[in-house]
């Protein structure tokens, strides 16, 4: 494959319940470093987070929790039915996402990883991670699948995790920018497994 980094780098992306996280551990336990864009994504919005004094000055107190966290729910409804609130946001937090993302990438290349695996849930959804990666491999289900991976693992009811499906890309626009797709829906874990090993191969790894 060609590739644009040093340390190779695939982003990892599939809808909520397709298994992408069960992926990335498959991944990691095959030697992968793994970025966790939603994980770093949180971290800024935490108590004390990078973001926090930003969000505090630009929105208002009404936009943070007793503990100095930002209130999630707050900003939900406001972002929802205010674009440019959105844009905002978006504003002070990819920045720091960017910078925390290049400092997790210099320390696994700087421990020697062999690859580097974005996991991005909306990587398809917002252009900008596509061109930090070489490859695109996407964990696909299909949608009843998903819905009866969520409720069973997080106690959602049916709409919640329709909800949630809503707002991200389908299936067809995500297999779209696929290089590789697992195809998880009657897999065994040890099948899956096998197959995560087989996508790294396939990526020349
Ligand atoms: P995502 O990160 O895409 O939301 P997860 O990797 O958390 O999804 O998977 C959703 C749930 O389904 C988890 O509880 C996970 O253990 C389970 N799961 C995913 N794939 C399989 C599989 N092939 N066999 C059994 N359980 C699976």
């Amino acid at each position: 494959m060609t590739r644009a980094f040093s340390v190779p780098r695939i982003g990892l992306t599939g809808g909520i319940g397709s298994g992408k996280s069960t992926v990335a551990g498959m991944l990691a336990d095959c030697g992968a470093a793994v970025v966790d864009a939603d994980a770093i994504s949180r971290q800024t919005t935490a108590a004390n987070g990078a973001a926090m004094a930003a969000i505090k000055q630009i929105f208002g107190q009404s936009f943070i929790t007793p503990g100095g966290a930002l209130d999630r729910d707050a900003m939900r409804q406001l972002v929802f039915s205010d674009s440019a609130a959105k844009l905002r946001l978006e504003a002070i937090i990819h920045p720091l996402v960017t910078a925390e993302t290049a400092r997790q990438v210099r320390t696994a290349e700087s421990a020697g990883a062999r690859y580097i695996v974005f996991d991005v849930p909306l990587l398809v959804e917002s252009g900008r991670w596509r061109r930090q990666v070489d490859q695109v491999l996407v964990v696909d289900c299909t949608e009843e699948r998903q819905i009866s991976r969520v409720m069973a693992r997080n106690g959602w009811t049916r709409e919640a995790v329709l909800k949630v499906m809503a707002g991200q890309a389908s299936r067809a626009q995500r297999l779209a920018a696929a290089d590789i797709c697992i195809y998880n829906e009657t897999l065994s874990l040890a099948e899956l497994a096998d197959l995560a090993r087989a996508a790294t191969a396939r990526f020349g790894l």
